[in-house]
């Protein structure tokens, strides 16, 4: 291993998804600042299990890596257009959500372009250094083998989160059945099925339904999309229902009592975990001009559905499921299934090392500050930040990408210790909470003595 160099970073990211590349964007030509951010791949990808075709981001381009703190960087999307010579084809073209795999495209054009973003780099420890007080961040480069190790005054975690299968569907994980994040590459293992069941109704098992849909498995083949929601349910898109993904929802939020906070989040489903209009449009059309043309349309879609176990035999799949409001038990037969079931929190072996010295909650789960700094022991002078960690403590604006340039301006604004980005006051027309200088209500009056009992007044009078 090669020892640490001498002179630290101010600034070590582990991760290079958009919210740190978005910091390491923001941080290009902040003078006296050094920076370095590490990633495990060879080169920037996003998501490339779900680069389907079609596919757009859920939030306009202006949610690029650094707009919303920075319009005037040269890491923004529309200077990415100008250098690829795409200005006027974009302008005309009048598209607010542009697709996936430009995105994709554009945040490879910035990670390639950064001097400080280093590709081929697994971190595989974080370790507090108390007599020099500085983290040592090691990491094995992949292509050589090789073990390195940086110093860093502070570090930020950009590791992303990962996708899960509750319990009741691991039996089955395998060939044929697997989660939606591997979906394109897993894709040609369901060639020939005559049956395939997508389980889940965010965003992602919408959008492997309408692929399948539109190019099943197998001539005829049944697809069937099961959900133990409620309804295939459309995200809250109104203007007004957008402001919870503002800095004002976001700051509200944290200052709300822990239960409630944890109340909250799996309550406003809609706002993060529900499908695109766009998108059920899609769905929906396809299905209508299938049946207008008189084909029979082997699709069967089934919401309040609950997995409660699966197994894998000779004949395929088999699925025990539950119907959640009527409460009938029932057994589904598949070939196939793609599980598109989420994804959580990362709590990474990395931080191994520096467990102890990390001031976790009740549950485990780190407490994160104004600033998206992790509260560690007070000994330790080096900080720790988190991008996209702190769901819990920061709502449901910690995954969308239009609150990850301002979140990477704030954490930037406190490692330097000055406003290198100045950030707005104001951003919601809402007022999501009552602020302390409101005036408290005057008590009540004295009640005057209650009045005689009119004895024969009829028991449904009010
Ligand atoms: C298919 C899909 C589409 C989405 N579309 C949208 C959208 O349109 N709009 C929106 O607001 N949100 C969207 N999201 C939600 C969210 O914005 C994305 O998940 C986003 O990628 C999160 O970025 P991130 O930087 O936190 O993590 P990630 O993009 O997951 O990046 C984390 C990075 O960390 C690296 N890493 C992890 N561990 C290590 C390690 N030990 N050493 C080195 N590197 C490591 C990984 O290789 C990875 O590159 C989408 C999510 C999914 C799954």
């Amino acid at each position: 291993m090669t020892g640490p160099q001498a002179t630290p970073h101010d600034l070590v990211g582990v991760g290079i998804g958009p919210f740190n590349l978005s910091l390491a964007a923001l941080a290009d030509g902040v003078p006296g600042l050094s920076t370095l951010f590490l990633d495990e791949k060879p080169a920037f990808s996003w998501h490339p299990g779900m680069l389907l075709d079609g596919a757009t981001l859920q939030v306009p381009f202006l949610a690029d890596l650094v707009t919303l703190a920075d319009p005037v960087s040269p890491w923004s999307y529309l200077n990415y257009l100008r250098e690829h010579d795409r200005l006027f084809p974009f302008y005309f073209t009048e598209r607010l959500h542009i697709p996936r795999r430009e995105y994709e495209h554009y945040c490879r054009w910035v990670a390639g372009s950064l001097p400080a973003c280093r590709g081929s780099a697994h971190v595989d420890a974080l370790a507090w250094d108390a007599g020099r007080e500085l983290f040592e961040v090691c990491f094995t480069d992949a292509s050589t083998g090789e073990r390195h190790a940086v110093l860093a005054r502070d570090v930020v975690l950009g590791i992303g989160t990962a996708p899960t299968v509750p319990d009741a569907l691991r039996p089955v994980l395998g060939e044929r059945a697997f989660h939606s994040a591997g979906f394109l590459d897993r894709r040609a293992g369901l060639s020939g099925a005559r049956d395939v069941t997508v389980i889940g109704s965010g965003q992602s098992g919408a959008e492997v339904f309408l692929d399948l849909l539109r190019t099943p498995p197998s001539e005829g083949a049944r697809l069937r999309w099961l959900t133990a929601s409620p309804a295939f349910a459309p995200m809250e898109y109104s203007k007004l229902g957008l402001e919870h993904f503002t800095p004002d929802y976001t700051r509200y939020f944290r200052t709300l009592p822990e239960p409630t906070r944890d109340r909250l989040v799996p309550s406003q489903w809609q706002l993060h975990k529900a499908i695109s209009q766009e998108t059920i449009a899609q769905i929906y059309d396809l299905l209508y001009d299938r049946a207008a043309s008189g084909a029979s349309t082997p699709a069967v879609l089934m919401p309040n559905i609950e997995v409660a176990g699966s197994h894998s035999g000779p004949d395929g799949i088999e699925l025990v499921c539950r119907h959640v409001e009527q409460g009938r038990e029932f057994r589904v037969r598949t070939d196939a299934a793609v599980l598109a079931t989420g994804y959580v929190p990362r709590r990474p072996a990395l931080l191994d090392p520096l467990a102890d010295l990390i001031d976790w909650d009740e549950r485990g789960r780190y407490r994160v500050d104004a600033d998206y700094r992790v509260a560690l022991r007070p000994d330790v002078a080096g900080r720790v930040y988190v991008q996209n960690a702190e769901l819990h403590t920061h709502g449901v604006g910690a995954p969308d990408l239009g609150l990850g340039a301002h979140r990477a301006a704030v954490i930037l604004n406190s490692v330097t210790g000055r406003a290198v980005y100045r950030l707005p006051q104001r951003t919601a027309f809402t007022d999501f909470g009552v602020s302390e200088s409101e005036p408290e209500p005057e008590p009540e009056p004295e009640s005057p003595s209650p009045a005689p009992e009119v004895l024969d007044a009829p028991a449904h009078a009010r």
